[in-house]
């Protein structure tokens, strides 16, 4: 596995912004497309030391994880695109080279369409935007994004117990056990806030971020305010299930 940068960088997608993941062989396979960029493409080519790219898989639809198909295809033309808006993407799928042999998984949560590539051998996975390295994932539920599934999927990751996690941001994850543990505490503490909140008497996502964080930027609202959004559509779908019929 060789870890190509996808030479995007900003706030939200890291130093050297998203890891895309070559796979070399035959067929060689690329995990996530990056956006594009001359010099990544280029740096895949070098990589493939003069074979083509066969195949590439997306985690999710994401523009900082897609946006770069289009040059791929216009650089090696026959590639196929499994996965994001190409679609053609299950729970199961296997996929091999004599190197590797990945299997992907669905794990919807922070986007509808978002898998993770297991590699059945190592165990270790390829978590996309399921979890990275000193940080939090965004769950975007005025854009698909939806909480309660988000929750499955780190525990059914957890239950798989990887040696390792592989990101599309920051570090590979040595230690999946803790980092998992630690997202399933954060926002079971968060969904407390969100229900005390509510308890308060505050309803509107606006008034809930502002109780639960009095002193926060204006830059950094947004964020906190689809994370609400996203606690609030899973506390009523919780309370929806658990009515008696
Ligand atoms: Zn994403």
């Amino acid at each position: 596995m060789i870890l190509l940068p996808a030479l995007n960088p900003s706030e939200w997608t890291g130093p050297t912004g998203n890891n895309t993941y070559l796979l070399p062989g035959n067929p060689s396979i690329l995990i996530d497309a990056g956006v594009g960029h001359p010099d990544h493409v280029d740096a895949i080519a070098r990589a493939l030391d003069g074979s083509s790219l066969n195949l590439v898989l997306l985690t999710h639809g994401h523009k900082d994880h897609a946006a770069g198909v289009p040059a791929l295809v216009a650089r090696w033309p026959d590639v196929q695109v499994r996965g994001g808006a190409a679609g053609r993407l299950h729970d199961g799928d296997a996929f091999e080279n004599p190197g590797v042999r990945l299997s992907a998984l669905y794990t919807p949560g922070h986007a509808p369409d978002h898998f993770c590539f297991v590699d059945t051998q190592s165990r270790d996975i390829y978590c996309g935007d399921l979890a990275r390295a000193g940080g939090t994932i965004t769950i975007p539920a005025s854009k698909g994004g939806n909480l309660r599934e988000y929750l499955d999927s780190l525990r059914l990751i957890k239950a798989m117990n990887p040696p390792r996690l592989l990101p599309a941001h920051g570090v590979v994850i040595d230690h999946p056990q803790l980092v998992l543990d630690e997202y399933l505490a954060h926002r079971a503490q968060r969904e407390e806030q969100v229900r005390a909140a509510l308890s308060a008497g505050h309803t509107t996502p606006d008034e809930i971020v502002a109780w639960i964080y009095p002193r926060l930027s204006t830059a950094l609202h947004a964020a906190a305010r689809e994370s609400v959004l996203a606690h609030l559509t899973k506390i009523r779908e919780d309370d929806e299930m658990s009515e008696p019929l």
